[in-house]
């Protein structure tokens, strides 16, 4: 007991001493916060993992200060030094979103559900999805929340300055910046991941009709299905049921994939083929079926 507590002393003292060296060059004006928190977590946490069990119920819609619309905020790890890594998971009914704000460390998000916008001050509106990470620089201001039409579900990752503060608040986004019209165009920055999907009839058409490839990828995919009137998963599940009672299913196995991308399961895709049989009839949702069931073997 003794020699522990004598080594944890030598151990802070050597830390202490290294930080010191570290950061002189740098100026001492965060070094003395920056030592007195490093002190308390050397002296006081145990050395093993922790792991915090994922609570199942979904979290309490409700109206918060800094939001408009109605968020659900789940704290998901606080700042525990050294580290300043502070994380929350937060759901944005449709409709809802953050105020204006900035981080003097930026942050980063990563949606996990859903279909969303974020914007920074200057620059136009843009769509993110599942599986999107969006890295917004120190100081920039933006904002974030969900579409007019979908949830968005993002883990949000801030940084923390030595005094705890990693936000800076300020006024609503109004319902004007809101509705403005997204950027539709697949933008040169990090936030989207498809650039390599993003024209998809330009690959499989192109090179033998290059107009019908044009217009599919740039009114139909780039405009019609970016209207925000309907989500994609809406748009995917008409599609679908539309080309189920064309009985086309060479087409209808590309929309499948689609539709799978866009939020749609097995399950429901089933449930589709087997609530058309009775609209479009028994040999369609026959060939539907045999179209559905390749695709879910392949993935
Ligand atoms: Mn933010």
């Amino acid at each position: 007991m003794k020699s522990t507590k004598m080594n944890l002393f030598a151990a802070t003292v050597i830390s202490l001493s290294l930080l010191a060296s570290a950061s002189s060059p740098a100026g001492g004006q965060t070094n003395q916060a920056g030592v007195t928190t490093r002190t308390g977590a050397a002296a006081q946490e145990p050395k093993s993992i922790s792991i915090t069990r994922s609570s199942s119920p979904p979290p309490q819609m409700r109206e918060a200060e800094n939001f408009t619309g109605s968020v659900g905020v789940e704290p998901l790890l606080e700042a525990t030094a050294p580290s300043r890594l502070a994380g929350g998971r937060v759901t944005f009914a449709p409709g809802a979103r953050t105020a204006w704000h900035s981080h003097p460390l930026g942050q980063t998000l990563i949606v996990t559900t859903g279909a969303g916008w974020v914007q920074q001050e200057g620059g136009e509106k843009q769509e993110v999805r599942v599986g999107d990470v969006v890295w917004t620089p120190p100081g920039v201001k933006h904002w974030h929340g969900a579409t007019t039409t979908d949830r968005m579900t993002h883990i949000a990752l801030t940084e923390q300055q030595p005094d705890g503060k990693r936000v800076e608040w300020m006024e609503k986004v109004s319902d004007a910046q809101y509705n403005a019209p997204a950027k539709v165009q697949v933008a040169p920055t990090p936030v989207r991941l498809s650039t390599t999907n993003s024209r998809p009839s330009a690959r499989a058409m192109g090179d033998f009709a290059p107009k019908l490839a044009e217009i599919t990828d740039d009114v139909l995919y780039a405009d019609v299905w970016e209207r925000p009137q309907l989500s994609r998963r809406d748009r995917s599940l008409v599609t679908v049921a539309a080309l189920i009672a064309l009985n086309r299913p060479d087409q209808l196995r590309s929309h499948i994939t689609r539709a799978r991308a866009n939020g749609v399961s097995k399950e429901e895709v089933v449930e589709t083929i087997t609530q058309m049989a009775f609209y479009a009839g028994w040999p369609s949702a026959v060939t539907a079926l045999g179209v559905a069931r390749e695709v879910f073997q392949q993935q």
